[in-house]
């Protein structure tokens, strides 16, 4: 591993900046995917910024009745925090689906929200990978793809987001907030990760520089009948092949109100819009939920291997909104 410098931040603009002073420095959490990079020498900072210590971990409710998590709160935590048990219980099983409990631990949500992919390639130095490498090509695209994705995928890249926890983020409209030397601003989680096109190394609208404060999840948009399911090779301790975050509400046998995301299957969390909206005041039953399913995946480009993820997608949100309606 290459060397690099370690400080301890003792407040939030003091990390910002020791990282603008440092031109490749980075922000330290858990470092549960970081390190692990860096050990493969995929990531080689010059400098890392540990933030553990700074007062952004817990979980409260602010005056509006949102509920902002902490950036450095562990993983474990958030899942267990009884608000956001009750409230928002995909976000919750989300967390609890994802990783061990150790690393459950020590991963924070900030890390959570910005771990890489988990592309064989991408981890592999001998292969090409424009995520890795801008301009060197995708291994994957003639290489072993089967857990790669299915939409929003471009000629440059086809890797998946690997988060659960983003993924029921999504479902819940949360706010990324944040902080730079210029001051504080958010971000939408809809507009946080950026679309893969030919740029698959820029994965984030993060500024340059800026470190995570929290995430807020809005009042308005919490779904206590929420559910997380997730559909993978082994079952705990692995990355999701499909996973589905969704909430309904039905009155009098009709769809009032419906949210879905999907995780496995996209570059980033896929919110699946055309699904809901095929789905609002349409009547409750398995057989809309399958087609609203369909017209979502209506664009799903499936690779030689990976086509078994359309199947799996709509069976998903069909069996989870049916659990939900039921
Ligand atoms: Fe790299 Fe993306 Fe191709 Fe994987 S899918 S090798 S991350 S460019």
């Amino acid at each position: 591993m290459k060397e690099f410098a370690y400080s301890r931040a003792n407040g939030v603009r003091e990390a910002l900046v020791m990282v603008a002073e440092q031109e490749n420095g980075r922000f330290l959490g858990g470092g549960t995917n970081l390190v692990d990079l860096m050990k493969r020498g995929v990531e080689a900072p010059d400098l890392l910024v540990d933030v553990r210590s700074l007062p952004l971990a817990g979980v409260r409710e602010d005056d509006d009745g949102d509920v902002v998590i902490g950036a450095t709160t562990t993983n474990s935590d958030a899942a267990a925090h009884p608000e956001v048990r009750r409230r928002y219980p995909a976000l919750s099983q989300a967390v609890l689906a994802g990783a061990s409990g150790q690393l459950r631990n020590v991963a924070t949500v900030a890390g959570n929200l910005l771990q890489r992919t988990r592309c064989a390639f991408f981890a592999d130095l001998s292969t090409a990978c424009n995520k890795r490498v801008p301009g060197s090509g995708c291994a994957a695209l003639a290489g072993v793809h089967h857990n790669h994705a299915i939409l929003g995928t471009s000629p440059s890249c086809v890797a998946t987001n690997p988060s659960d926890m983003a993924v029921s983020l999504m479902l819940f409209d949360a706010v990324v907030h944040y902080e730079t030397l210029d001051g504080e601003g958010e971000i939408p989680l809809s507009r946080f990760y950026r679309p893969v096109g030919d740029t698959p190394h820029v994965e984030t609208a993060l500024p340059a520089g800026a470190l995570i404060t929290s995430v807020r999840l809005p009042r308005a948009t919490a779904g206590e009948r929420s559910r997380y399911r997730k559909v993978r090779e082994r079952a705990s301790y692995a990355f999701a092949t499909v996973s589905v975050a969704a909430d309904l509400e039905v009155r009098a046998g009709r769809v009032h109100e419906v949210r879905i995301a999907l995780g496995g299957v996209a570059s980033h969390p896929w919110r699946a819009r055309i699904a809901e909206e095929e789905l609002r005041g349409g009547p409750a039953v398995p057989e809309r939920f399958r087609a609203a399913a369909e017209a979502e995946l209506a664009a799903a480009r499936a690779l030689p291997h990976n086509g078994y993820k359309v199947t799996l997608a709509r069976n998903l949100i069909q069996s989870v909104l049916t659990e939900i309606a039921g």
